[in-house]
This record gives C-alpha cells, sequence and structure tokens, in this order.
C-alpha cells in the first residue's frame, strides 16, 4: 500500500511511523509512505498555504491551489485513483468497519488540515472520504491521520505477528473484546477464572464469547442492536439484564 500524507507539519509523524509495528511494518515492505508539504505546490510569491475568508471572520482558510496540485501530482506519478482523505471533526466518525474498507486499497493520500479549515471547495471537488476521529476540534488533522493509518496498517497482510488476533478485536465481529489474563494465576488475591487455566478449549471459547457479549451489553449495549446473537447469546444478555 503507498501512503501519501499532505501536510505542513511532517516531523509530527516520526514518532510514530518510526516505532513499533509501524515501523516493522514499513520495513517488511507492507506499505511504503511519503510526506507532501502541499506549501512546496504554493505559486505565490511568499509560499502562503493559506487566506483570509471571505466574508469575514477569524482564522485562516487553507487555500485549494496547492492541495488540489499536490494531491493531482501524487495522481499522476503513481498512476492510481486514490482514495484521498481528508481529517475533519465534520467528518464521518471513524469505525474499524471503516479501517477494513480503507485497508483493501492501494493507494491512500491523507490530508491534514490546520487554521480555521479548508476552502470548501477541497472538499466538494478533491475528496473521496471526510474522517473525524471524534467529536472534539483539534489544532490540526495530524493527529488524526496517524490515527487513521495505524488502524488500516495493523490491518494489513503480515504485519501483526498472531495472524489471528485482529479479527477477534473489539469491533471487528461488532462487539467488545473479552478481558485477558497473564500470569500469575494469582495476584495479591485476585484469581485467573479458573476455565481460563482448565484446558478446555470448548469451554474457554465459550467463556470468551459470554464475556464478550456481556462486556459490550454493559459498556456499549447499542454495538448489539447490529449483531446476529444465537438463541443462547440472546439467553445470556437476558440474564445479564436481570443479574447484571
Ligand atoms: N473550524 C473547523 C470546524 O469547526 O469544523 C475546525 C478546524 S480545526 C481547528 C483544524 C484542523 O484540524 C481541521 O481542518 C482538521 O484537519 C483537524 N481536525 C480537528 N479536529 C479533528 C477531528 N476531530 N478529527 C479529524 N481532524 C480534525
Amino acid at each position: 500500500m503507498q501512503i501519501d500524507i499532505l501536510t505542513l507539519f511532517p516531523e509530527m509523524f516520526d514518532g510514530v511511523l518510526n516505532t513499533s509495528i509501524m515501523k516493522k511494518a514499513h520495513e517488511n515492505g507492507a506499505f511504503r509512505y511519503n510526506y507532501i508539504n502541499f506549501r512546496d505546490y504554493t505559486e505565490n510569491k511568499h509560499n502562503k498555504v493559506d487566506d483570509y475568508p471571505y466574508g469575514g471572520g477569524a482564522g485562516m482558510v487553507l487555500s485549494p491551489q496547492p492541495i488540489f496540485d499536490a494531491v493531482e501530482d501524487l495522481k499522476a506519478k503513481h498512476d492510481t485513483k486514490p482514495r484521498v482523505v481528508l481529517l475533519c471533526p465534520q467528518g464521518e466518525p471513524h469505525t474499524q468497519s471503516k479501517a477494513e474498507e480503507l485497508a483493501n486499497e492501494e493507494h491512500l493520500v491523507f490530508i491534514c488540515g490546520h487554521y480555521e479549515g479548508y476552502d470548501e471547495r477541497i472538499r466538494e471537488h478533491l475528496v473521496t472520504d471526510e474522517i473525524s476521529i471524534g467529536d472534539y476540534v483539534l489544532t490540526g488533522g495530524e493527529l488524526g491521520a496517524m490515527v487513521v493509518i495505524d488502524s488500516v496498517v495493523r490491518l494489513l497482510p503480515g504485519v501483526l505477528g498472531n495472524e489471528a488476533s485482529a479479527p477477534k478485536d473489539s469491533f471487528s465481529e461488532g462487539v467488545l473484546e473479552h478481558p485477558h489474563y497473564t500470569r500469575p494465576a494469582e495476584f495479591r488475591g485476585h484469581k485467573v477464572p479458573d476455565v481460563l487455566l482448565s484446558g478446555n478449549h470448548a469451554k474457554i471459547d465459550e467463556w470468551r464469547r459470554k464475556e464478550s457479549l456481556k462486556r459490550t451489553w454493559q459498556r456499549r449495549p447499542e454495538l448489539l442492536d447490529e449483531v446476529d446473537l444465537t438463541e443462547q447469546e440472546q439467553m445470556w444478555i437476558e440474564s445479564f439484564k436481570n443479574n447484571g
């Protein structure tokens, strides 16, 4: 996968893309990335990327020209039709299913805004996706791009050592993941549930599924509306409702 990041602050990404799993994924060729400082595409004398808003008001607005030119240059260079993702608090909330969808693409371009926002024509005529990482406002799109890139790259083939783990993560099957325990079997008087030490894998799977549903019911009950539950699972949910 090719990932291009349009940003005025490329140095912000180094820690994230040069550490741990992302670093290994890059070294192993799972993805390539490139920063494009769209200031390099400006056609004005002072390399200004923004301007005052028409109609007045506070803040500066990112101009369309450098961003359009940078994206068009990338399309020509790679000869692809990339998904062009605008980070934006007004975008669709990011989800695991969106990460899965983007992980199937060969080329992603991320546009990180700053200041008051973007000229609306970027939104209307250049981008394919607008993504928000939550209902709050950040100073720039870089943190959002990092979040989305991380969520996508970890799904690429070969990136997670344990291939079995990603499909079991929270949200992948529509519910939250079950609790985990590791050694010791008893810590400060708190014991690991007996079933996990039993060696009975059918029982362990059943316990995990039940705990996963319980946790989802406790913390994110609305997720259960979208999940197909067996009769047994529906009975478990009823018992959580009755017994907590
Ligand atoms: N005036 C804009 C508004 O009210 O919608 C907010 C602009 S914000 C200060 C500057 C930039 O940060 C945005 O253009 C966007 O790239 C990024 N940003 C801020 N909050 C974000 C969020 N929740 N998700 C993704 N990007 C965000």
